[in-house]
Parts: structure tokens; C-alpha cells; sequence
């Protein structure tokens, strides 16, 4: 039988994991950039973490872990991506792009999807950076792969403010959406494409699908956006018995709704583990 794992087992390991990555603790008064890039070792050393983390037998493990790290760390990760981009910090960017790949979906991880709608996210211009990078070319490494990148840059369409792209139309600028596309083809017409595990090729096809829509089909974006909004449980609805009135949100996290106190003593054992006061503003 596994050891239960606790709440302060949880912040403890994201605290490691954003040390491990050079992430400057966001409660210090000032995010200095990083001087050098990471090493080897460095980078050998975050990449068994991340493996220790998302062990590929179970995937689903380290959920509780990563959500943790997206409340705590997605500012100061945005902020040290944009400074490893501008010092051309290769082995930098691709970690941090690594750990970004791996972060638990947006239905599922409130910090992540409000990220991606804050203002921070907006001036760190994070989603154009990711996506410049992967079309650049990245060292993508186990237990992340290009396809978990490309998902990475599907939720950050799906759920980004379009308003923050060059031509508004995507949170991605047009030059770097219209670089993707190629890209996808060539890695789909690599030798062994065919032999990727499944969910690999589709990460990539869905990406190549949402970048298509949204040169041609008017509105999708925001269609798409309304539709996993209504998906997201415990924002239209009680997180517990599912009514729909007199909603009061968690006063921590504001990321989950309840109809009452009854309703959120009931969900507490589970919501504990995942509630926390973000690092960054959002309504
Ligand atoms: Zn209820
Ligand atoms: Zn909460």
C-alpha cells in the first residue's frame, strides 16, 4: 500500500522542482534573471525529478505535485522563460518548456487555465515564446515529448486571450502560428512517426487542427473557449451536489463553487490538496 501523500508533502515537492529549475522563490522580494544557462548535470538532475514526478507507468501520480507548482510558480516560470529567450539560454528554455508540457491540463488545473488569461501571462507574451522555441527547434526529453509540447500549445489557444496576439486573432502572433504548421507536417512525415505511442500523434494532429480552424473558421476560438468553460466542474455548478444556485466560490483559491457550507466541509478532503491562494492576479 502507498504512504498517503500530504499537503505538505506536495508544496515541498514543487518548492524542489522550482529550485531545480532555477526558479527564484516568488516570496523574495525580486525575480533576478538567471546568469547562466543550466548545465548538463543541472539539467540531468530536473529531468529525474520530473521523471520521479510523472513516472510513465502512472501518470496521473504527480497531478497534486504540478498543481501545486502552476499556483505557486507559473509567473516566476513565465518571467525566466522570456529571460532565458532574450540570453538565448538554450538549455533553459527547453527545460522550462519540459515542465510546461507536463503541467496537468487546463479543465482540470485552475491555476494553469487562469494563467493563461492574467495579465502576467499577457506580458510575459508566453504562449508566442513556447511556441517560437518548439518552431526553432527544442531539446524535448522523457517523460515529456513533442506531442506533450504540442498540447501545451493547444491549451494555451484554447484558453488564452486572444487579444494578446499580434493580430488578435490568438494569443499566438501570425508569424509563429503560420511557422507551426509546417513544422507539424515535418514531424509527421518523419521515419517512425507511425510507431508513436497514439496519444503522441494525436497531441500533434490536434494542434495542426486547431491552427487550421482558426485561419478559417470565424469565431473559434471564442465558440471553443465557451464550450471547455462549460466543461470545467464547480464554476456553473456546486463542485459537490451539482445545484446550480446561490453559488459561493472557495475564499482561498476561488477556484471551485460550492452551495453552502454543508457542500464544502463534504469536498474539503479532496479540495484541500488542491486549493491555494495563487501567486498572480485573476478574477
Ligand atoms: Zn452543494
Ligand atoms: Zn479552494
Amino acid at each position: 500500500m502507498s504512504k498517503k501523500i500530504t499537503k505538505s508533502d506536495i508544496v515541498r515537492r514543487a518548492d524542489k522542482l522550482a529550485r531545480m529549475a532555477g526558479l527564484a522563490d516568488v516570496h523574495s522580494a525580486e525575480l533576478s534573471p538567471p546568469s547562466a544557462d543550466l548545465t548538463a548535470a543541472e539539467l540531468d538532475a530536473l529531468q529525474s525529478e520530473l521523471q520521479a514526478i510523472v513516472p510513465p507507468s502512472n501518470r496521473g501520480a504527480g497531478d497534486s505535485i504540478l498543481i501545486a507548482f502552476s499556483a505557486k510558480y507559473l509567473p516566476a516560470l513565465a518571467d525566466a522563460l522570456r529571460a532565458a529567450s532574450d540570453a538565448s539560454h538554450r538549455t533553459t528554455l527547453s527545460a522550462l518548456i519540459n515542465i510546461l508540457s507536463l503541467l496537468p491540463q487546463p479543465i482540470t488545473n485552475a491555476y494553469f487555465r487562469r494563467f493563461l488569461r492574467s495579465p502576467h501571462c499577457a506580458r510575459a507574451r508566453l504562449p508566442t515564446l513556447v511556441a517560437s522555441a518548439f518552431v526553432a527547434g527544442i531539446d524535448i526529453r522523457a517523460p515529456s515529448s513533442p506531442g506533450e509540447v504540442c498540447e501545451f500549445i493547444s491549451h494555451s489557444l484554447q484558453w488564452g486571450d486572444t487579444s494578446i496576439g499580434n493580430d488578435q486573432l490568438a494569443s499566438i502572433d501570425a508569424p509563429v502560428r503560420r511557422a507551426l504548421a509546417p513544422k507539424l507536417a515535418a514531424l509527421e512525415s518523419e521515419d517512425g512517426f507511425a510507431q508513436l505511442p497514439q496519444l503522441e500523434r494525436a497531441g500533434i494532429g490536434r494542434l495542426a487542427g486547431i491552427l487550421e480552424c482558426i485561419e478559417h473558421v470565424p469565431g473559434y476560438l471564442a465558440s471553443s473557449y465557451d464550450y471547455l468553460q462549460g466543461r470545467v466542474t464547480g464554476q456553473r455548478e456546486c463542485m459537490v451536489c451539482m445545484k446550480h444556485d446561490r453559488l459561493l466560490a472557495c475564499s482561498v483559491c476561488k477556484t471551485v463553487k460550492y452551495c453552502g457550507e454543508r457542500c464544502q466541509m463534504k469536498g474539503w478532503k479532496e479540495h484541500q490538496l488542491r486549493c491555494y491562494a495563487p501567486a498572480f492576479a485573476y478574477d
